[in-house]
């Protein structure tokens, strides 16, 4: 198919102005989405891409960043600079948050979205249809019997205080934005994409109330100005906000920052493995997450929204990895299985005497490295998920160095709070109570403090908060429609906006999200 609309602003005649209706900074699942969507009725849509089709060493090198709080993932290389940005390598984990997750819950540390659960259902179920995966997100029966699994034993036929949750695994081809979305836009008459192209500045007007242009250059050396009526930034959550704190020449604080909101509230899902859990026969094997894995999907085992109020939890989950062998026999057996045609030296017989000193688990270890999960585990080691609370003191810090194009690089300062630790392991306690009474095993507790959280704390790749929507400027950054607060023309677009994580995955939101926007966006422009 043609594509006539890609401009890469590094070899081909750009000019000193790029001029839009509507100018998208970034095409990642936020992006993307929001372009598809303005382009069916939008003429003079405008796409600014750092990257290009494919991975370059030297714009990826942008996204440098440094740690300094608790260990995170590498930015440098978690986040993908080109187009597609980050959904290149994203894992396709899909579910909507709760209605209850758009609720305040104050004694939580949650502070509630600006927008009600209805208002982006319909966006979410239509994302969930780009994404391939079905919409009756909390209907465990019907997910469940969608992957061909008897739904029989759901923890909420027998308890309380428990939910599943099902997270859906979308696939492989559908979940690479880029390359998916890559023709279709190309051919578009409504869209210009620039390639190779980064976004250095946000130039406010004079007045503070308006963006009059974006400062763009390339890494060869090209300034380019962007003007359009309306911006929406979708650089993912930390340069999001490191666009609008360091475009400080006429809002000194930092574009939306008047009550030093930008950069804050760093979050992601967050995950901790701790204890183990002896089922009996009675538990449910579809809470095996390998089990799961073959099917596309993913339960775990939640809270009820009535049990999250009462204990003042945030959202949890958990996932029971199955244990068939302890690992000094399941390394023996691994090792013996691949040198069976060349034994002789001393370690194969060592791993032979081990493997027989422990061989009542051979056969279900056996079965289970074949997918026959008929067996049951020694026991499944648990890992814990919690949403994380909005914090403010996680959050991006502008450093004082600079990358390629001379832009202050942005640091993350990532940071747990007490109510993370808190329903951590009170969730566990729960947890461990509820399993016991309702037969399914015993848990072997190992205690959750806060240094045990600290040193084993790990995350999803999820970078959400830094630009959190709120109903008053006093309290966040973006309205409920993603539009700045006090900037008439600059919106902001992808997890950044969220208020809290929730209890699904993000992108598919972001996507919702997307939608959503480029509605309202559309409506202002009357088309
Ligand atoms: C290993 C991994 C697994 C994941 N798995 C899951 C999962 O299972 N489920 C889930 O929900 N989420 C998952 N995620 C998270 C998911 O990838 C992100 O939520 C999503 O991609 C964010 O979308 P976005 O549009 O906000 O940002 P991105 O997709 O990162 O897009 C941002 C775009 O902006 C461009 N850009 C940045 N700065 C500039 C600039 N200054 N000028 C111009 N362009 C710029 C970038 O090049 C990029 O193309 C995973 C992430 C990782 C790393």
């Amino acid at each position: 198919m043609a594509q006539v609309n890609y401009i890469d602003a590094k070899t081909d005649a750009v000019g000193e102005t790029i001029e839009g209706v509507v100018c998208v900074v970034g095409a990642g699942a936020a992006g993307l989405t929001l372009v598809r969507r303005l382009a069916k009725t939008v003429s003079g849509v405008v796409l600014i891409e750092s990257g290009e089709f494919e991975i370059d060493a030297a714009t990826q090198g942008l996204y440098s960043s440094r740690m300094r709080g608790l260990p995170y993932f590498d930015l440098a290389t978690s986040r993908l600079r080109y187009f597609g940005g980050t959904t290149n390598h994203w894992a396709g984990y899909c579910r909507a948050i709760d209605a209850i997750d758009y609720e305040a819950r104050p004694s939580a540390g949650l502070p509630g979205w600006p927008v009600a659960h209805a208002d982006v259902e319909p966006f979410a179920e239509e994302a969930a249809g780009e994404l391939g995966i079905k919409s009756d997100f909390f209907d465990p029966i019907a997910l469940l019997n969608g992957v061909a699994i008897d739904p029989r034993g759901l923890a909420e036929e027998s308890s309380e205080l428990f939910r599943s949750k099902i997270f859906q695994i979308a696939k492989e081809d559908v979940i690479r934005l880029g390359p998916r979305y890559r023709d279709e836009i190309g051919a578009s008459q409504n869209v210009r994409v620039y390639l190779n192209l980064n976004v250095a500045h946000v130039q406010l007007a004079a007045d503070g109330g308006s963006v009059d242009y974006l400062r763009c250059a390339t890494l060869t050396g090209k300034q380019v100005v962007a003007r359009a009526r309306y911006f929406v930034l979708c650089c993912h959550a930390i340069e999001n906000a490191r666009l609008l704190l360091t475009s400080h020449d006429v809002a000194t604080r930092g574009i939306g920052n008047q009550f030093d909101h930008v950069g804050r509230y760093f979050m992601d899902h967050i995950g901790l493995g701790a204890s183990k859990f002896i089922p009996s026969d009675s538990f449910p094997k579809f809470y095996d997450y390998e089990v799961d894995k073959t099917r596309s999907i993913n339960a775990v085992l939640g809270f009820a929204d009535a049990t999250l109020r009462k204990y003042d939890l945030l959202q949890y989950t958990c996932r029971f990895e199955p244990v068939y062998a302890e690992p000094e026999t399941a390394g023996a057996l691994e090792r013996v299985r691949r040198d069976l045609n060349k034994p002789g030296d001393a370690s194969f017989l060592r791993d032979v005497a081990t493997v027989l000193a422990d061989l009542p688990v051979v056969p279900s270890y056996v079965a289970a490295r074949y997918n026959l999960y008929f067996a049951k585990p020694l026991y499944y080691s648990i890992e814990h998920h919690l949403e994380q609370a909005p914090n403010p003191s996680s959050r991006v810090v502008i450093s004082n160095r600079r990358d390629a194009l001379g832009n202050l690089i942005a640091d993350l300062d990532w940071q747990m709070a007490e109510a993370d630790y808190r329903s951590f392991a009170v969730g566990q306690d729960l947890l461990g109570a509820e399993m016991a009474a309702l037969g399914w095993g015993r848990m072997v507790p190992e205690a959750i403090t806060p240094e045990f959280v600290r040193e084993q704390v790990f995350g999803f790749w999820h970078n959400i908060g830094t630009t959190r929507m709120s109903a008053t400027p006093e309290s966040g950054v973006v309205d409920s429609n993603c539009r700045v607060h006090g900037i008439a023309n600059l919106y902001v677009g992808g997890s950044s906006v969220f208020p809290s994580a929730g209890g699904g995955a993000p992108t598919m939101m972001i996507m919702a999200l997307a939608l959503r926007m480029s509605d309202h966006l559309k409506g202002r422009l009357g088309s």
